[in-house]
């Protein structure tokens, strides 16, 4: 079966209606890239910056006729939103979705760890000597390819414990929550206030087996702090990989509670130019700076609260 791509780049705010648009039209759904992972502030903390919507016509004998109404849609569409031409590009694939799952490779990170892509077989090689984390992450943030995230899988490989209750706030795709179920600690909470990084997470946390040391929530470090969640609370190890603005208000909204004396705080998201503020907000807290990890323009800050 060959098949007609159709792109548009547009805004974060115009890909659901242009999904909605192209979803109309392709048998096999849409697909959506982020091309901005490296978030300018944003209190949410989501990916921002244009969005990529793909999705793929059949190539049969009505494609000129799908293709037209397509365009008619989008020209309604665009009555609303600006939206810029369709690109098109013909593909001679079986099948499309194993094209844009080629791109993504196992990625090694850290001494121990692999992050594998739940569509690939198993490593093979010198990768299969490593703790493999299985991720499909669909829309949720954290493929193991980001510098924040290899940063903070760096820290918990580094730092933890086996057995140390560890906490997890925006886990995204759960990434970094399975690498530590993977490396010993337990139990695990883990919450993002984003419903489908919730989804996701669950997903691929059940499919790396660790479903009974992670305890995945909808919600961020107020419902961590209330309890609702339950155990564990307060927690040796406690990772935060969001965005320095984000991490600065939750600092200051009691984070460092969530560590136990002694224990410490990984968090990250954070630009060179932003870790000075960090820094502050941490010490205000009482908290002694126990190292700055780099990666690109990245870095992660480990914060280490009193001893009791
Ligand atoms: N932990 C993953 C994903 C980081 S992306 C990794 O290291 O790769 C940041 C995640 O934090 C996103 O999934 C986003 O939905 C979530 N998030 C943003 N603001 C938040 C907040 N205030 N509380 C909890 N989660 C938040």
């Amino acid at each position: 079966m060959h098949w007609l791509e159709v792109s548009l780049t547009v805004s974060g705010e115009a890909a659901e209606a242009v999904a909605d648009v192209l979803a109309r039209f392709a048998p096999e759904g849409v697909v959506h890239e982020a091309t901005q992972f490296e978030v300018t502030p944003d209190d949410k903390g989501q990916t921002v910056g244009p969005v990529i919507v793909r999705a793929y016509l059949p190539a049969d004998a009505a494609l000129d006729a799908t293709r037209a109404r397509l365009e008619e849609a989008l020209w309604h569409l665009g009555q609303i939103l600006p939206l810029p031409s369709p690109h098109y590009r013909p593909i001679a694939d079986a099948d499309w979705s194993e094209t844009w799952k080629a791109n993504f490779k196992p990625v090694r990170v850290g001494r121990r760890l692999v992050v594998v892509p739940a569509w690939l077989n198993p490593p093979l090689g010198p990768d299969a000597m490593r703790v493999p984390i299985v991720l499909d992450p669909g829309l949720a943030f954290g493929t193991g390819t980001h510098p924040t995230t290899q940063l903070c899988l760096a820290a918990i490989e580094r730092h933890l414990q086996p057995g140390t209750p560890l906490i997890d706030i925006g886990t995204g795709s759960g990434i970094l929550a399975i690498a530590a179920a993977k490396l010993g600690a337990g139990p695990i909470l883990a919450v993002d206030i984003d419903a489908e990084a919730v989804r996701v997470a669950r997903e691929n946390i059940a499919a790396n087996g660790v479903a009974d040391r992670i305890r995945v929530e909808q919600g961020s470090l107020a419902e961590v702090l209330s309890g609702q969640f339950g155990a564990p609370q307060p927690a040796g190890l406690v990772v935060a990989n969001i965005l320095a603005r984000v991490i600065v208000t939750l600092i200051g909204q009691g984070l460092a509670q969530t560590v136990t004396p002694g224990g410490l705080l990984v968090v990250s998201g954070i630009l060179e130019a932003q870790a000075f503020e960090v820094h502050a907000a941490l010490q205000a807290q009482g908290m002694t700076l126990r190292a700055q990890e780099h990666l690109e323009d990245w870095v992660a800050i480990i914060g280490q609260r009193e001893a009791a």
